[in-house]
């Protein structure tokens, strides 16, 4: 019995990890949609056979395999892993070798349980015995997703500056259809539209991502805008503006989060989601911020040594933020002038937002930094309600909104909670009616933050 729980915990830490995608075939499961397709373009451009596996229907399993205490998106992704495998066995029967797939599932440092769906997917996997073989790749928020050892090292930079790019750009076309879609000429042309431009930018990045031809990409952007663009009907007249925010997985995965974007639309809002870049952006932040705190504390204590590892981590960092920062501007500058799309916050401006009101405080982390002080940002920018977006129970949902609502009420702002666990709740539309009904009466007595 010792010696089998001794082979399990060596599981986890000898098939999680980074592994050389070298001639595996790359499973991505499938968060925000054109993210994932994106990213996935960019793994192909390193010539690494990417996909991005079909989700959420295999929601079933994931229950089967969990005990429903773990956060959903943890059952979401186990049961797409667990179906796809499922679905590659029947069609290669004899031929299926489960040593060929790598399934990617980074984490992020506590305190949070973003770091144990690959663990529990790991004991999952293994109890099966035909997809022991099967590897799980992670990147983890600890070093700001570096890269090491999952691409030979001399490339590895590239890729993740081509997996940043993919990642803004990923966020502008979901702008693009948050823009157009409520104000579209023809019901359902937008998203069309986009599941088209897509593809088209997914092929993109796997022609030049490696190559980080970026001008060549951001010039079909700016074609897509342009076409995009020519969707809107100008006769429409803007509409009550509402900002979501909540947990990463959740508020990008519309299966997961029963589309909530497209329902408060129908009921008449325009809806801008915090971006993913925001979030990437923040795991480089807090490194410099923990690099500039080790620095601060080796230097009162003399340790020299020290005082040089952590030096060399602040400036490192800070190159990566820098560099962020620069491809981000530079996205965004291309498209503002076409069309008035949203664009993300600094995070040290969102620290400082903390500080200022004093919310919360980045040493505690978590989205909730980002969530809370996203929301500030909305009141401030006059948006007319803010949505909470989560896995039920999810521990820094929950605190954004004990710190939020009571703020949200005594400034007369509509406030959400929308928790989602795969069930489907009778009073939830009734909810988000009500919601666009506070909402409209808002944006009626206040207005709204006004188009560009
Ligand atoms: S952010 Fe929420 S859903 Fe995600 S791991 Fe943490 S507690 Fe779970």
């Amino acid at each position: 019995m010792e010696a089998q729980q001794r082979a399990s915990f060596r599981s986890l830490s000898e098939n999680i990890g980074q592994f050389s995608l070298r001639d595996k075939t790359f499973l991505i499961p499938e968060m925000n949609r054109i993210g994932a397709h994106l990213i996935a373009g960019v793994f192909r451009s390193f010539g690494v056979n990417a996909l991005v596996m079909e989700t959420y229907e295999g929601l079933d399993l994931g229950k089967e395999f969990t005990s429903g205490k773990e956060c959903f998106p943890c059952q979401v992704t186990t049961g797409d892993i667990l179906l796809f495998l499922k679905k590659e066995k029947e069609k290669l029967g004899e031929d299926f070798r489960p040593e060929n797939y790598i399934f990617f599932m980074p984490e992020s440092e506590g305190p949070c349980r973003f770091g144990m769906y690959n663990k529990y997917q790991r004991i999952v996997l293994d109890s099966l015995h035909e997809l022991k073989k099967v590897k799980i790749a992670s990147l983890t928020s600890e070093n700001s997703y570096a890269l090491k050892g999952l691409l030979e090292k001399e490339r590895a930079r590239d890729f993740r500056k081509a997996a940043y790019f993919s990642v803004v750009i990923g966020d502008i076309l979901d702008r693009l259809l948050w823009r157009i879609r409520p104000y579209e000429t023809k019901e359902g042309a937008t998203d069309v539209f986009i599941e088209r431009s897509m593809m088209r930018m997914a092929d993109f990045f796997e022609s030049y991502g490696a190559k980080k031809d970026f001008d060549r990409i951001l010039d079909k952007l700016e074609e897509i805008v342009e076409e995009g663009k020519a969707l809107i009907d100008p006769d429409i007249s803007p509409k009550p503006l509402i900002g979501i925010v909540g947990e990463i997985y959740l508020r990008t995965h519309v299966r997961s989060n029963q589309n909530i974007i497209k329902v408060l639309e129908q009921y008449g809002a325009e809806v801008i989601n915090a971006s993913i870049a925001e979030w990437v952006d923040y795991t480089t932040y807090d490194k410099v911020r923990q690099a500039k705190v080790g620095l601060r504390l080796n230097l009162k204590q003399l340790r020299f040594d020290k005082v040089k590892s952590y030096m060399k981590q602040v400036l490192s960092y800070r190159g990566d933020l820098l560099y962020q920062h620069i491809r981000l501007d530079k996205a965004y500058g291309r498209v503002k002038p076409l069309l008035d799309l949203g664009g993300d916050h600094r995070v040290a401006h969102l620290e400082k937002t903390l500080t200022k009101h004093d919310l919360y405080s980045f040493e505690l982390g978590t989205e909730a930094c980002l969530s809370i002080a996203g929301i500030m940002e909305y009141m401030h920018d006059g948006y007319n309600g803010v949505v909470n977006v989560y896995p039920f129970t999810c521990m820094p949902s929950t605190i954004t909104t004990s710190i939020m609502r009571p703020i949200m009420n005594r400034e007369k702002i509509p406030f959400l909670d929308a928790p989602y666990d795969g069930t489907y709740q009778p009073g939830r539309e009734a909810g988000i009616r009500t919601f666009m009904y506070q909402a409209y009466q808002h944006f009626k007595r206040r207005g709204r933050k006004k188009h560009g």
